[in-house]
């Protein structure tokens, strides 16, 4: 009936308890020092492995959305984006239209922080639990058509087709062919009403249709991506050029 510490520490193991096992001699230590009761001793260390899974969960779905960089929200400078206000910010925060699978829609012209905020909510939608995937629309053209013979992109593909929110940045930058055009039209009907999408664009959704070439897959895409949408129009000076560093000052 006796076990040694390090004999317990392997059971827990056995149990996928890797954690707990680590983490046993100090929280025992604790509980004598401490006199919890068996009931006191049992919640800490529950509590210690559900922390320890959730922070790893977080870092998995931190790994797998792929942001080209960790920016929060609260270095979002609201004075430099006039078109969006305090509470307009605050209610994209709160991720009900994730919940509720709308789309959105980052519209404006370069440097006004479209990319910033769509990585900025795929942050908290990562903090709140939700499978996430950033991806740029040069790439996401690319995985599509190379999904049918490479394994890498058939393995990110599947990514993308199962996350809860996935974004899309600079859609539409070039013109797409028939090919193209059809795939992208695959993907938008398969995450429709199951998941939200944010694109980010610096053209309107009429200038869409002439990049996507075929009318009638313009309009099948936009119509599902239109049907449950919320567009953010965001404008003002590129906040890049207002702040660019200068490496050599003027010289005189
Ligand atoms: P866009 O995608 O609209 O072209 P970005 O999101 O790439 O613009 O923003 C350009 C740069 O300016 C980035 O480094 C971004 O972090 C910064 N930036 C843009 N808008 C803001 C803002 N409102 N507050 C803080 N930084 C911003
Ligand atoms: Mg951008």
């Amino acid at each position: 009936m006796n076990k040694t510490i390090t004999e317990l520490q392997q059971d827990f193991r056995q149990l996928r308890l890797a954690e707990t096992a680590e983490e046993l001699p100090k929280l025992l230590r604790k509980a004598e020092q401490s006199s919890w009761t068996y009931q006191e001793f049992l919640e800490q260390l529950t509590a210690f492995e559900l922390n320890k899974r959730e922070i790893k969960s977080i870092e998995k779905r931190l790994k797998n959305a792929r942001f080209p960089y960790l920016k929060s929200l609260t270095e979002f400078d609201l004075d430099a984006q006039q078109t969006l206000t305090k509470r307009q910010l605050t209610q994209l925060e709160e991720l009900q239209w994730l919940e509720q699978h709308y789309n959105l829609i980052l519209l404006g012209p370069p440097g006004v922080g479209k990319t910033f905020l769509s990585v900025g909510l795929g942050l908290e939608a990562v903090y709140k639990g939700f499978q996430v995937s950033f991806v740029t629309m040069g790439e996401l053209l690319h995985l599509l058509k190379t999904q049918e013979y490479t394994h890498k992109s058939q393995v990110q593909m599947k990514r993308i087709q199962s996350s809860d929110l996935v974004i899309i940045d600079d859609l539409m930058y070039m013109a797409m062919d028939q090919r193209e055009a059809n795939l992208f039209f695959q993907l938008i009907n398969h995450l429709y009403e199951k998941s939200s999408i944010i694109l980010t664009s610096n053209k309107s959704p009429e200038q869409w249709s002439e990049l996507m070439g075929d009318q009638g897959i313009t309009t099948a895409i936009l119509d599902r991506l239109l049907h449950r949408v919320e567009v953010v129009h965001m404008d003002g000076e590129s906040y890049r050029m207002k702040n660019r560093q200068q490496l050599f000052e003027a010289e005189m």
